[in-house]
């Protein structure tokens, strides 16, 4: 399945405005105000006749001084306590969302910058969520439109058949019979799809636990032959396993979940291959991990669909949807792709146009 993720555009940093004017910091205000009050004292003293040249230049200074530590530490104690509970604000809800942000930003110097720094972090945050939760709904909604879709072609098909016995075809014998048999196939494609749904939603949304034991894969892929036998051989397709009954892969993984991978691919073989074809099942250990393949010999896969394949409900023949012609629900690869990653590993592909497909997983060998 591919996610079709639209690249998030991150806002960019805030350059610093330029200078516009003069820049009133804290500082500055004091340094006016302190003039200020310093030069109406002045005057006042300069036309007072108590006082002598030297005291007038002290009363000054000190006025000045005084005036300078009162302004600028009241501003910034100001300041610092606006800041200080716009921060607390943010942080708060910084925490709620995001855990990595850290108080000791408080302490720097330039807390305006640092708090603007960190309102537009929060924002390009939210944007990427905004943009990852948008990406989300067109894609269910995309998988709402499949599923009805897929939905339609067999419940159609079904009701078609049984309406047209209502209306008189259930008293020719062969008719009825043939037309119950339409029917049923319809209703058992319908019966796999919802259960391939099932079990896709279980896999995406993560609650479908593996139950992992120690097994034979040469005897599973017997099993799987057997089992897909009879399908072969309406096509006229034969296939081999590559490896002597009595060689053992031994391996970890959900016995019953790769039955079902093994199931789809040689499956998907047997529908897809040529008739009168051929597939082939093998294993081959490697130092940790036991490779398994499946290949047949034919149509092949062109290269523009190796990755598409995987999506839910894609299918290369689009005019091949879900019908009695054997259509499969869409979903085989979709959901051997999750098994397989379950078991931490990849579904890799392999197929030119006339030259066959083959299609490998690796799964982790038990230790001898
Ligand atoms: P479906 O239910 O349609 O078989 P899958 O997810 O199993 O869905 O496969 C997706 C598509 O990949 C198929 O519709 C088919 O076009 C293509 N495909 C899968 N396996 C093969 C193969 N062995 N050879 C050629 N095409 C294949």
């Amino acid at each position: 399945m591919a996610t079709n993720s639209t690249p998030t555009k991150p806002i960019p940093p805030t350059p610093a405005a330029p200078p516009r004017g003069i820049k009133l910091s804290s500082q500055r205000i004091a340094i006016l105000i302190s003039v200020l009050v310093a030069l109406i004292i002045a005057i006042y003293l300069g036309i007072s006749p108590y006082l002598e040249f030297r005291q007038r230049v002290l009363a000054l200074a000190l006025t000045f001084s005084s005036c300078f530590l009162l302004v600028y530490f009241s501003y910034e104690a100001l300041i610092f306590r606006e800041i200080n509970n716009i921060y607390a604000g943010l942080e708060k809800f910084k925490r709620k969302e995001f855990k990595q942000m850290s108080t000791k930003f408080l302490f720097r110097p330039d807390p305006l910058q640092r708090i603007k720094d960190e309102i537009y972090l929060l924002a390009e945050r939210n944007q990427k969520e905004i943009e990852e939760l948008k990406r989300l709904q067109a894609m269910r909604r995309e998988f709402l439109a499949d599923v009805s879709h897929e939905l339609k072609t067999p419940i159609f098909a079904a009701q078609g058949f049984i309406h047209t016995l209502l209306d008189g075809a259930m008293d020719d014998e062969r008719v009825r019979d043939k037309f119950l048999m339409k029917a049923a196939k319809s209703l058992d494609g319908l019966d796999t799809l919802v259960q391939d749904l099932i079990t896709i939603s279980q896999l995406e949304k993560g609650v479908m636990q593996m139950k992992k034991s120690k097994f034979d894969l040469n005897e599973l892929g017997r099993e799987v032959l057997e089992q897909l036998e009879g399908k072969a051989q309406a096509r006229n397709i034969t296939i081999h396993l590559l490896n002597a009954s009595e060689e053992v892969f031994r391996v970890i993984g959900d016995r019953g979940r790769i039955k079902q991978v093994l199931v789809n691919l040689i499956d998907n073989a047997i529908k897809y291959g040529s008739e009168n074809g051929n597939i082939w099942l093998s294993f081959q250990d490697g130092k940790k991990k036991t490779l398994v393949t499946v290949q047949d010999d034919g149509p092949g896969i062109p290269k523009e669909h190796h990755n598409r394949i995987f999506e839910r409900f894609y299918r290369i023949d689009k005019s091949r949807t879900r019908d009695v012609s054997g259509g499969g629900s869409g979903l085989g690869l979709a959901i051997s792709k999750h098994i397989v990653e379950a078991h931490k590993s990849t579904i890799a592909v392999f197929s030119e146009v006339g030259q066959g497909t083959t299609l490998r997983f690796k799964l982790t060998r038990v230790k001898d």
